[in-house]
């Protein structure tokens, strides 16, 4: 067995677009598995895939493609968590993946409580040492990095949710070989049976990039007052997807799945614009992983300030049009 691998499937569950596109952070995620184990990788799609699908998820090193038919409620956590409990029980790997957003992170603990196994949510980083899989993560917000050791204990398969901004996107190996796709029937737990989707639509928080996975997020914070018309009015242009502070989110401004920070999703774009945001740590300890922070925000002593790389001290609403303006100009 070659050095730090696992000799045992990994199955992970594979996020898409509605079109059943894997998203980046999927494939990202099915690229760690692959440095982790010499065994398969077994890519888990719920909700079907497009067809040319299996050829990318192949080129990010995945040995084979279980689909099920959920009749489109896989995005239900607790649907796909029945479908990677029925994906572990047929592959009996050594370890689940799943993304560590919001879903994931429901999906990973309804799944290892169906199995009757452990959990790590929110994982950064995982090695094998020996034949030991470890997973770490960042705690107290952001302040210590935890290790821990993640074993498969009496066959109880553990689910580790591993955050999608943690991991590099694969890089397609050209001209791999198509992979199996092969149909995996799904039994419904009650709760997941009791759920029936009555209407799906695209939130604002959503209808831009996704924010995991964006290069550039602009944040929505208290002192934007809600007007999601300004922060849109600079994230458009830049192609940025739309964050939030948890005031934001708490006042109904935007979905709480906007939400960046220690109880939100953590991001690391390049270029991250914080509107209106003070900097509590429990927001920052969401960007660490951010490359420029710029912010604007009107009190001079507000926290973001001393890990901004360019500050603005000024009114949101004065300040955007100026830079959107600005913007325009430069592109011509
Ligand atoms: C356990 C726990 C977990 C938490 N998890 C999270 C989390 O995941 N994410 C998160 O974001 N928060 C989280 N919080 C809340 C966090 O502590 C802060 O309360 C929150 O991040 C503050 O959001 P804010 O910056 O939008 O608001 P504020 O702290 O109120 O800051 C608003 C800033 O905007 C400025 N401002 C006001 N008007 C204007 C204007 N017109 N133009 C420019 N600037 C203006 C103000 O001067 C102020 O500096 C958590 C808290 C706890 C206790």
């Amino acid at each position: 067995m070659p050095e730090n691998m696992l000799n045992a499937s990994i199955v992970v569950l594979v996020d898409s677009t509605p079109e059943g596109i894997p998203t980046a952070g999927a494939l990202a995620l099915v690229s760690v598995a692959r440095a982790l184990t010499s065994a398969e990788v077994v890519a888990l799609a719920p909700g079907g895939l497009e067809p040319s699908a299996s050829a990318v998820l192949a080129a990010a090193g995945a040995a084979r493609v279980l689909v099920a038919d959920l009749d489109g409620r896989e995005a239900v956590a607790a649907v796909a968590a029945d479908a990677v409990v029925a994906a572990v029980r047929s592959v009996r790997p050594a370890v689940a993946l799943v993304g560590s957003d919001y879903r994931g992170k429901e999906i990973a603990g309804r799944a290892a409580v169906l199995l009757g196994s452990a959990c790590a949510s929110d994982v950064g980083d995982l090695e094998v040492v020996g034949s030991e899989l470890r997973a770490s993560k960042l705690v107290l917000s952001g302040t210590w990095s935890t290790t821990m050791t993640v074993s498969a204990q009496s066959d109880r398969t553990p689910v580790i949710s591993v955050h999608p901004s943690a991991v590099e996107p694969a890089s397609p190996a050209a001209g791999e070989a198509e992979i199996p796709v092969e149909p995996l029937d799904v039994p419904l737990s009650a709760e997941a049976a009791a759920v029936k989707v009555v209407s799906r639509e695209v939130s604002d928080a959503a209808a831009g990039p996704d924010l995991a996975e964006a290069q550039r997020v602009v944040v929505m914070g208290r002192g934007t007052d809600g007007d999601l018309g300004l922060v849109h009015s600079l994230a458009d242009p830049l192609d940025a997807a739309i964050g939030a502070t948890r005031v934001a989110c708490d006042e109904g401004w935007i979905e709480r799945s906007a939400q960046v920070g220690q109880t939100g999703v953590s991001i690391a774009p390049s270029l991250y614009i914080g509107l209106g945001v003070s900097g509590a740590v429990h927001h920052t300890s969401g960007i660490q992983g951010a490359g420029t922070i710029v912010a604007v925000c009107d009190d001079s002593e507000a926290p973001i300030f001393e890990m901004a790389d360019y500050g603005v001290v000024g009114d949101v609403a004065e300040v955007v049009p100026q830079l959107v303006e600005e913007l325009a100009r430069l592109r011509g």
